[in-house]
């Protein structure tokens, strides 16, 4: 019964590092349509572009440092950093080698 619970608690948090890393990868893919998004919007409003991106700048890092520090369901050490630096598409977590899509087999 114990183990099944590990199991839960391990699939939503392999769930929660999968999502992590989409939306990391997902802001700073979008930070090219955002800053031609926002450079139209400071023309319309007169402000320089800088001061629009400032609140998506801190928002994309929040999201990338989410993603830096994301810890394992298993070991709890960092899933995407490891010894050489952080790898953004790892498939398994740096240290334990606990496979990203474990839950889905
Ligand atoms: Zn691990």
């Amino acid at each position: 019964m114990e183990k099944l619970e590990n199991r839960h608690i391990s699939d939503s948090g392999l769930a929660k590092v999968r999502w992590v890393r989409r939306l990391a990868l997902g802001m700073l893919l979008a930070a090219v349509p955002v800053a031609l998004l926002l450079f139209r919007v400071s023309e319309i409003v007169r402000l320089p572009l800088f001061f629009l991106m400032i609140p998506y700048g801190f928002v994309c890092l929040s999201a990338v440092l989410c993603f830096a520090l994301m810890p394992c369901p298993r070991c709890e050490k960092r899933f995407y950093a490891g010894a050489w630096g952080v790898n953004p598409v790892a498939k398994k977590c740096q240290h334990c080698g606990l496979d990203i899509h474990k839950d889905r087999h």
